[in-house]
């Protein structure tokens, strides 16, 4: 869909297609099935200009916004190719750092990032605090004008991909803090450095980007490595994270249309009973439904990009869109999926496997309860209940 568009975003959408007659659902498949990278196919983003869509041009990006990155995802998505690495790297990771970062994260790992040479991955997610960010043990010990990481993050998609992590941390101990909020520093940490080890999460998902969890041990940071104000990363810590919910919404939106698209071709050509399965309402109308929802959740991912690119408050839209767009992903795979019968469980079709990543966004990166917790309180004005 490409309703309202300038002729740029809507070659930004379209590029999704371009990409996909040399990189296809099967390729992207074939690497998802064993967590594999497809290093051609993100080579290939890089080479285009795409990693810096959010990246002033002065730093090696092309000085576009949250609207185009989240058409660039929608339009890959849409083809069954969509990257996790472009949410932690591109969106969340090399727009905060354009935004928030010191002269060396702008000078010297921005355009290596918008060139493709160095990625990066985000880090918030930790054992004990789980959802709950504002309990993170995590610390980054200031000494003088160093600092001392000493922690564990979980479930941090490409860190074995990744040279750099934005990492969130605490500067103050939680019970030293005026507000609750008080007390959070984020840094852009190099993964090479002494310190830092990392273990693997076994995650039964199709998808390329695998998950770890990691150690840091005394990792020692400096004062280039502070992204934005020292106790103060929670100001600017939802410049990261509604862009993530933004491209999650995009991401889920496109994954089911690629669904809808494979269900509604098998149900018009598969014939039983004498005829189409697709002329039964039964089959016909819940791939409809879920197509309502797609386009339904689609607008509110868009609004939700234009509310961030014009300065704002975008966390009502981004948390309605994540929501909406993922249980329009579900339903619509799932219906793919009915209609297909048994077909739809074999690798050939490849449906099947694209159920546990649209099911994992219901879940992460915010899950479906925090979502509607912050509609019910902050747009519907009910009491909090967390
Ligand atoms: C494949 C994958 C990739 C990930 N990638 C990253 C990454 O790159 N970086 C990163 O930092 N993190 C990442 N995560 C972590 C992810 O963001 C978290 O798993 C997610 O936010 C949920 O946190 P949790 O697992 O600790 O669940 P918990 O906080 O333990 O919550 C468990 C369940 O309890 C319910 N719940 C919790 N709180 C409430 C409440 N207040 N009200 C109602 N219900 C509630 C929800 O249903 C929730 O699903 C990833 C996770 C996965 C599985």
């Amino acid at each position: 869909m490409d309703f309202n568009l300038t002729t740029e975003q809507r070659q930004i959408y379209e590029y999704g297609g371009k990409l996909a007659q040399k990189y296809d659902n099967a390729y992207w498949l074939e690497h998802a099935r064993r967590h594999a990278f497809p290093k051609e196919l993100f080579r290939q983003i890089a080479d285009d200009g795409f990693l810096g869509i959010m990246v002033p041009e002065e730093y090696g990006g092309a000085g576009l916004g949250m609207t185009e990155m989240a058409l660039l995802m929608e339009g890959m998505a849409n083809h069954g190719i969509p990257l996790l690495m472009l949410v932690v790297g591109p969106c969340m990771s090399l727009a905060h750092l354009a935004a928030h970062g010191t002269e060396f994260h702008k000078k010297e790992l921005l355009p290596a990032a918008c060139r493709g040479d160095i990625q990066f991955c985000f880090a918030i997610t930790e054992p004990n605090a789980g959802s709950n960010s504002i309990r993170i043990e995590t610390v980054a010990k200031p000494n003088g004008n160093r600092f001392s990481l000493t922690g564990q993050k979980t479930f941090i998609t490409g860190a074995d991909l990744a040279d750099y992590c934005l990492v969130v941390a605490r500067t103050k101990p939680h019970d030293e803090v005026a507000r609750k909020t008080d007390g959070f520093t984020l840094f852009a940490v190099d993964l090479k450095a002494k310190g830092i080890e990392k273990q693997r999460v076994r995650v039964s998902i199709p998808v390329p980007e695998e998950q770890w969890t990691l150690y840091f041990d005394e990792v020692d940071l400096g004062p280039e490595d502070i992204v934005g104000e020292i106790n103060d990363g929670f100001s600017i810590l939802f410049d990261s994270l509604n862009p993530e919910r933004i491209m999650v919404g995009a991401m889920c939106c496109g994954l089911g249309r690629f669904a809808l698209g494979k269900g509604a071709a098998y149900a018009s050509q598969r014939s039983v009973f004498g005829q189409p399965i697709g002329a039964h309402q039964g089959v016909q109308h819940p791939m409809a439904k879920a197509h309502v929802a797609v386009e339904t959740a689609s607008l509110m991912t868009r609004r939700a990009a234009w509310e961030f690119d014009n300065g704002l408050p975008a966390g009502g839209s981004a948390n309605m869109a994540k929501y909406a767009a993922a249980e329009a992903a579900i339903e619509a795979v799932d219906a793919a999926l009915q209609a297909h019968g048994g077909a739809g469980f074999t690798e050939d079709t490849g449906l099947y496997e694209l159920y546990p990543l649209v099911r994992l966004l219901r879940t992460a990166p915010v899950n479906r309860e925090l979502c509607l917790s912050f509609i019910g309180e902050k747009l519907l004005g009910m009491p909090r209940s967390y």
